[in-house]
This record gives C-alpha cells, structure tokens and sequence, in this order.
C-alpha cells in the first residue's frame, strides 16, 4: 500500500531516471523528424499525405504544439488545430472514418474514448507526456484507495486507464469552475497530476485540495528571474504564461491561461508584443492571428537563456510529415482502449461535458485559464 502522503514524486515508487530517459528517447525519436528535408521532399510527402487522407477518408487534427508544418495541412486538408479536447470533439462532428491525431498518446486516447466507431491513427502512438507518465494507474489508484473520502479530479494529460479511476475530468479552462462547483458541495479533492495547474487552481478558488506531484517537462523550466530580464528589455511587452508552470512564473503573467486562451489573448490584448511561457508550436496560431505583432519565446535557462531542447516539448516534436506518412500507408500506430477502461473513463469524461454545456463555460476557458 503506498503512503498516503506524497507530497514529491521522490515519495512514489517509480524509478527516478524513467522520465529523463524517456525525454532522451524521445529527443532521439523527434530528430529523425525534424531532419531537413531532401529537395523536394516536403512536398513529396505532402501531397503523400493529402491522397492518403482522401483515399482513407481520413481527418487530420492536430495540437498547437506541434510542427507548424503538420498544422499547416490539417488547416489545409478540413482538419483541425486545437487543444486535446477540441480535437477529440471535432472528430466526433466529422463524417471521416479514420481520425489521424498529431499530438501525444492521451489525445489519441481520448479520441478514441469518444469515438469509438473511428479508427484512430497518431504518426507515432509512443509520443507520450511527462503528466501521463508520472501518474502510472497502479500507483494512483492505490493513493485513490488510501483517500476514499475524496472526490478524484484529473487532468485531460492522463492515460484512459487514470481517467477511468477518476470521478470527474478537466481542461485547464474549465478547472477552477468545476473544482469551486464541487467544493461548494462539501466534496474534499483530490487532484492529479499536475503540481502546478493544482497550486494555482488551489491559489485562485481558495479551495484546499489533494494534490498530485506530476509536472510538465516543459512549463516547469521557465523561470521567473530570466523572464523579468527579458520583461525589463521588452517593458511594453505582454507575458502569456499556461497554468502548467510553476507559480512565480505565474505570478509575473498578464495573462494565465489555457492554450486556446493565450491564442485568444494576442488578438484581444493591445500589446504589440509578447513574451509567451508555452510550448512554442503555439506560434504558428498566434501568428496567424496577429501577424503584425512579435512573439518571444519565454527563458527556461539562467537569466537571458532559452534552451531548445527544454522549450520544445520532445514528444510533441516526434510528430512529423514523415512517420504521418508512413502511419497512413501502413496503418501501425493505432490506438485502441480497452472497451471496459473505455467505457470508465467516458463518465467522468462526459460529466465535464455535460457542466461546460449546463453551466455554458468553455473548456477552451479564459477563466482558468
Ligand atoms: S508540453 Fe508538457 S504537458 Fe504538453 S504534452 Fe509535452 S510534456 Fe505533456
């Protein structure tokens, strides 16, 4: 039985090195990816992909952490760039068959949580993420059994098997509602995996909760130092912070919020420029929005520095034209849930669902986010 009191992930019983060893394999995974491209290449494999996509009456979504090319075509080919959720949701909508997910596994899963019918395909099914990866479901539902007073709340970035123990799910944009909604009910909660998008849903609802010791290998690097240096040069400039970091990093932001409601937040804002504490795949959209505007990567290293490899999100990065080829041509890389963990997992699933539409929040949210 594990203890009860797990305050850092060195209290749970998974091997230390597993995460840093997976960020290298996946570093190792994405470099064949990112490799340049043969003249000629890229627009081989694009149009590849296209006559792939029509022949197998198949969609493209994908993540706005991923490579601005894999965006590009789905916004090209009907498909869709959106957050976890608002992919799994407009695969439901679309009449395709097959849905092809640039992203990491959870979104694949979750697409097949709610689309069960569809096949679902992702370039490459073990781009995985370090939230998923710290929260294993043995261990988890153990702390689960440790608590059976309390409410479990976990975040979209978990595997099917964890939403399955779970009592609700959450976005970061709808997570502060919910989390106050249950409190006002009396529920104690507990709420996994990530640290920090707890401390701050915690610090703003004021509601004491359980929480998990997961983190992003991502948000967790920016650091609060370097991006007041960078603020100081920049002093006009707008700071666009995801609620994954950590909470100094938050505390200097103008705005916190859930991808979608950073992306909303260059159009909304008068700011000419930004300093964004995200993934910076999140780019291509802002971007798009507000070409006009200047958008900098937030530090992750000492004072002044950004480190390529700790920005970029290593799994994301194993998205690429050429394995979205080969998955479509050879059909590997599917995902499957098994039907029980499946059926689990879409209550607390659907529960979120049903309060976004009750209440009428976005899960996108600009609240929480
Ligand atoms: S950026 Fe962080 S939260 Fe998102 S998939 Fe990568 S590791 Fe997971």
């Amino acid at each position: 039985m594990v203890t009860p009191e797990i305050n850092t992930l060195a209290d749970l019983p998974i091997p230390s090195l597993l995460v840093d060893d997976l960020v290298e394999q996946a570093q190792k995974a994405a470099a064949i990816q990112t490799t340049e491209y043969a003249l000629g290449e890229r627009a081989a494999l694009t149009s590849q992909i296209k006559s792939l996509l029509q022949e197998q009456n198949a969609v493209l979504v994908a993540h706005y952490y991923t490579a601005p090319e894999l965006q590009q075509l789905a916004e090209e080919t009907g498909g869709l760039v959106a957050d976890s959720l608002e992919m799994a949701r407009f695969g439901n909508e679309h009449p395709a068959t097959t849905l092809v997910v640039a992203g990491v596994r959870f979104m694949g899963e979750t697409a097949k949580i709610l689309n069960p019918e569809k096949r679902v395909l992702m370039p490459d099914a073990e781009a995985t993420c370090s939230l998923d990866l710290e929260c294993p479901v043995d261990i988890f539902s153990e702390f689960c059994d440790a608590h059976p007073d309390y409410t479990v709340v976990v975040y979209a970035n978990t595997s099917a098997a964890v939403k399955a123990r779970a009592d609700w799910v959450v976005t970061s944009g709808i997570a502060l509602p919910i989390v106050q909604h249950l409190a006002k009910q009396g529920k104690k909660i507990l709420w996994a995996p990530d640290k920090h998008l707890g401390a701050y849903v915690q610090s703003v609802s004021g509601v004491q909760m359980l929480i998990w010791p997961g983190s992003c290998v991502v948000h967790e690097q920016f650091k609060a130092d370097a991006m007041k240096a960078l603020k100081g040069q920049h002093p006009h400039a707008a700071v666009l912070v995801h609620p994954e970091s950590p909470a100094e990093v938050i505390e200097i932001a103008d705005v916190v919020g859930s991808t979608t409601a950073l992306i909303q937040a260059v159009t909304d804002l008068d700011a000419k420029e930004f300093i964004v504490a995200t993934e910076p795949g999140i780019f291509y959209k802002m971007k798009q929005a507000a070409p006009d505007k200047v958008f900098l990567e937030a530090p992750t290293g000492g004072i002044g520095g950004s480190c390529e490899s700790c920005i970029r999100c290593p799994w994301m990065a194993m998205n690429g034209l050429r394995n979205l080829a080969r998955t479509l041509e050879t059909g590997n890389d599917e995902i499957t849930v098994e039907e029980t963990i499946r059926k689990k997992a879409l209550i607390p699933l659907q529960r979120m669902m049903d309060f976004a539409r009750e209440y009428k929040i976005s899960m996108k949210g600009k609240g929480t986010a």
